[in-house]
């Protein structure tokens, strides 16, 4: 058995800089430091935080006032940031830039005077912080059926924006189904599909065409990892999400002469290797990386932890 791994997988700069806020706060100010929501969809990323003294919390009700506070790099809705701030919480904002960037641009369409669409999936939380994030009317489309059934006019002055982690091929169809039934209509095309989901998207479909089953590593919640496992099915290679090797069935890969690896953008690569070990048990004697793209985008901390930890040093 040989195991190919997908290139670029795994980790994204969002999730890296959301981990590194948690670490620096927990360095700077001490545990506990509260973070709303899982800080990234993985539980074992979840875990080593809560490890280092991180405290996961739902509703900020649950965080004592004045306490450290981390946003997760889904974002939130600005009536959380109202709510932090009536608390005295002090906030660390870890939303991933390009899912700010998503807000800035609903921002200025209903700046403009029009309508703003979502395409998104509900119920999820990048989801919620978008549509909380805008302050006007904006409707949110799942899918081409969803289109169909907007209660709005055809000469609706309309705009599109789009969760981050869709995969390109749908959002593209949601996209047309749009511009067929508004003639007012503008938006950034698949450009919030943010690019550690696009390259992950083009990787796996390179790995769909060498390999005989496909593993996914990531968490059920992540959408991103999602997508991958549905366009290894796309590709017509049986393909598996799975949270860590624990979870490997020994018959999905009994026949595979090569085995793909990917990793959602939240998935540890730690988690990657345990599953290379678990299928160096069933007789996997090679492994190699299917070249892909190279990443080397990085975003900043944000200036907060900088002017936090300044007010922590003159109170001091
Ligand atoms: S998947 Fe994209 S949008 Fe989400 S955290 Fe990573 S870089 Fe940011």
């Amino acid at each position: 058995m040989h195991v190919m791994l997908a290139q670029p997988r795994g980790f994204c700069a969002g999730v890296i800089r959301a981990i590194d806020i948690v670490e620096h706060a927990l360095e700077r100010f001490g545990a506990p430091v509260y973070v709303r929501h899982e800080i990234v969809h993985n539980r074992h990323v979840v875990e080593s935080l809560r490890a280092k003294g991180a405290r996961f919390v739902e509703h900020l009700a649950e965080v004592p006032t004045g306490a450290i506070t981390v946003f997760s790099a889904h974002g939130v809705a600005r009536m959380v940031e109202d709510d932090a701030s009536t608390r005295g919480l002090r906030v660390l904002d870890a939303t991933c830039p390009l899912v700010a960037k998503v807000h800035g641009q609903g921002k200025r369409y209903v700046a403009q005077g029009r309508v703003v669409i979502l395409i998104g999936h509900a119920g999820h939380p990048e989801v919620e912080g978008t549509m909380g994030q805008i302050p006007g009317p904006v409707v949110l489309v799942q899918n081409e059926h969803d289109v169909e059934h907007l209660a709005l006019a055809a000469e609706t002055p309309v705009a599109y924006i789009t969760q981050t982690t869709l995969s390109v091929d749908d959002t593209r169809q949601v996209i047309a189904a749009l511009k067929r039934r508004f003639v007012d209509i503008v938006g950034p095309d698949v450009d919030d599909i943010c690019y550690a989901t696009q390259n992950r998207q083009s990787a796996v479909r390179e790995l769909a065409k060498v390999a005989g089953v496909i593993l996914v590593v990531g968490a059920k919640n992540s959408s991103n990892s999602n997508r991958l496992r549905e366009i290894g099915v796309e590709c017509g290679v049986p393909s598996y999400l799975i949270a860590d090797g624990s979870e490997l069935d020994a018959a999905w890969v009994r026949d595979a002469a090569v085995v793909g690896i990917t990793a959602g953008a939240s998935a540890p690569e730690t988690l990657v290797d345990g599953v290379v070990n678990v299928l160096r048990t069933l007789g996997a004697t090679r492994v190699s990386v299917l070249p892909g793209i190279e990443e080397k985008v990085e975003f900043r901390l944000p200036a907060e932890l900088v002017r936090v930890r300044a007010e922590v040093s003159r109170a001091s």
